[in-house]
């Protein structure tokens, strides 16, 4: 035996391409499924207009953006539609609500999973927004 013979054994083929798609497609299946899931707890609406949504026209909305620090916690996910997703882009909640109090109002009631700070916070930028008002 030689030690280029030895040399010469092949390995079999990492898979590590294949490897790579079942965790793209893992990652797409958890997406969709958070999707769903928080489609539900908003009640099939987007929680800033009460619209009622198809799955297909809802989007992810982060309550706190991403832009500004927010996370992908389910706290933070919210379902919109793409209007009023476009029309809060990268402001803060209370920035938001304060600017428009009809979305503050059906935030409050419609998004039940969100992280309770969220809530306080719009209800005060609610009630703030008619204090100036008035
Ligand atoms: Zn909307």
């Amino acid at each position: 035996m030689s030690h280029r013979n030895v040399n010469r054994i092949t390995l079999a083929r990492s898979p590590r391409g294949l490897a790579k798609h079942s965790r793209r497609v893992l990652a797409q299946h958890h997406k969709r499924h958070v999707k769903r899931e928080t489609f539900r707890d908003c009640s099939r609406r987007c929680v800033y207009c009460s619209t009622s949504l198809g799955l297909d026209h809802a989007t992810l909305d982060h309550v706190y953006p991403l832009s500004r620090g927010g996370d992908h916690a389910p706290g933070n996910l919210v379902a919109a539609c793409l209007a009023c997703n476009q029309l809060k882009g990268s402001m803060l909640p209370t920035e938001f609500f304060m600017r428009y109090p009809w979305a503050g109002a059906n935030f409050v009631r419609y998004a039940r999973a969100v992280h309770r700070t969220f809530k306080r916070g719009a209800k005060r930028a609610v009630s703030l927004h008619y204090a100036q008002a008035a």
